[in-house]
């Protein structure tokens, strides 16, 4: 039976993109459908219009999921080798404090722009605005893939990502057309969520100002499940900012769970209560909430704190022992996440034990290849859910391309492509040996 194309990749966002790139350069015919109109709706809103690259520095342990092939995959397409990729797209990146990764433009568009300029001279045919309902196979002398009842391709590659931001086309129907392969899918809940807080809590009032903080997670007994540092902004409906995106899915996770936060980070609740006496002695007149500013909190946090203006010498031991455990250990009552329509990662997803990680290649449907947010990974902010997207899209594309498919020959761009490539690699190498 013949088919339409090798490689069908369903799904154009950072992962498929790479994909499909991926493939067509390994020589498969390759079309690459999405259901979106506009694609790259994701990413032209990541990083706030500026994409979040990827980071300095990425590990396993930047992820939830099995961290050993999390590892595996990493590996096969590193943080170098993401930055010269960009580079030879015309996207140089540059390093802002805190280790992110961003186009030297600041503009997001221009890395969906080149995204789309490289699968288009990798040969890529690209179909928006075609949502796939259906993947099925066809047992004939060859197996074949027939989408949406007139695609025929040898190769699948899944790249339909979670269900965050569902208006970005990323609505999570790809788990069905999974499922229907004969995969199974975790539970999956929104990460890297905005938590909202009891209505009219007092740090509602507080909307705009941000402070530096730890954050637990603490479990029934009070034991600690999981903590994460960082700054937390205070907005009209609770809480948001890196840290409590970062430890969102860890509160959904451990539900019944509370998240507690200590405000001046490094500090205890002996070695905060013993500064306040000190301080008493030194200075008798000062105020907490004036210790409290000095030591970097926001005023309105401040005063909120600690609002009455008795000195330091005239607060009683009960009030002050009141105040310090809010300071170092501050209850923050969540009510819920603010779910996928603001979450920026769905946790969960196709288990990677589903997946041969040397290929990307499903164990359970020949043929049919996972990649990106639609399977069990997620990743801490800072730009480690996109590199998971090009390492595994990269991988899962040149696996496919490989694994069957005609080779077409290499035309003389690519090949100049891949001796330049070569000579950078060669350079690059020299130049870290010298
Ligand atoms: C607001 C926001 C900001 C973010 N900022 C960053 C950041 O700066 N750095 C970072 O590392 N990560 C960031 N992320 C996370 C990152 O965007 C995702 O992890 C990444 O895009 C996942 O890539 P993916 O290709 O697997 O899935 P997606 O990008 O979600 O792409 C899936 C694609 O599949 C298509 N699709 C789905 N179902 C079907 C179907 N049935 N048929 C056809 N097409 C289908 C969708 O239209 C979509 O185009 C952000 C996420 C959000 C929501």
């Amino acid at each position: 039976m013949s088919t339409d194309c090798d490689v069908a990749v369903i799904g154009a966002g950072a992962a498929g993109l790479m994909a499909a790139t991926f493939a067509g350069r390994a020589g498969a015919r390759v079309t690459l459908l999405d259901g979106a109109s506009r694609i790259g709706a994701k990413i032209l809103i990541s990083g706030g219009g500026r994409c979040n690259i990827t980071h300095d520095v990425v590990t396993a342990a930047d992820f939830n999921g099995n961290r050993n092939a999390i590892a595996r995959v990493l590996r096969t397409f590193d943080v170098e080798a993401t930055v010269a990729f960009f580079a030879e797209l015309g996207v140089p990146l540059k390093r802002e404090a805190g280790g992110k990764l961003f186009p030297v433009s600041n503009r997001a568009r221009d890395v969906i722009d080149a995204l789309l300029a490289a699968a288009h001279a990798a040969g890529v045919t690209i179909v928006s605005g075609e949502k796939v309902t259906s993947v099925a196979v066809l047992n004939g002398n060859r197996r074949t893939f027939l989408i949406n009842d007139h695609l025929r391709a040898e190769n699948v590659i899944l790249a339909t990502g979670g269900r965050s931001v569902p208006k970005t086309g990323s609505d999570g129907s790809g788990y069905a057309l999974v499922r229907a392969l004969g995969h199974t899918v975790t539970a999956v809940f929104p990460a890297l969520v905005p938590l909202v807080l009891e209505s009219g809590h007092w740090l509602t009032a507080l909307s705009g100002s941000s402070v530096e903080a730890d954050l637990l997670v603490k479990g029934p007994g009070g034991r600690i499940l999981q903590r994460a540092s960082g700054s937390m902004l205070f907005t009209h409906f609770g809480l948001s900012g890196p840290v409590v995106l970062d430890i969102s899915r860890h509160w959904i996770a451990s539900q019944p769970a509370a998240l507690h936060a200590n405000l001046l980070p490094g500090e205890t609740f002996e070695s905060l209560e013993a500064t306040l006496i000190g301080e008493a002695r030194r200075n008798p007149m000062m105020t907490i909430a004036s210790l409290l500013r000095r030591r970097g909190l926001p005023d309105r946090l401040a005063t909120a704190l600690a609002p009455d203006a008795t000195p330091l010498v005239r607060v009683t031991k009960e009030e002050r022992r009141i105040i310090v455990r809010n300071v170092v250990d501050l209850p923050l009552p969540v009510t819920r996440d603010r779910g996928f329509e603001y979450a920026e990662v769905t946790a969960g997803g196709v288990p990677l034990s589903e997946v041969d990680v040397r290929t990307m290649a499903s164990r359970v449907c020949e043929g049919l290849f996972l990649c990106g947010e639609i399977l069990d990974v997620d990743g801490k902010i800072g730009g480690y859910n996109f590199q998971w997207a090009w390492a595994s899209g990269k991988l899962a594309g040149e696996s496919s391309g490989r694994v069957k498919g005609e080779r077409k020959p290499e035309t003389r761009n690519q090949k100049l492509e891949t001796r330049n490539q070569k000579l950078e690699t060669r350079t690059r190498r020299s130049a870290r040996a010298g």
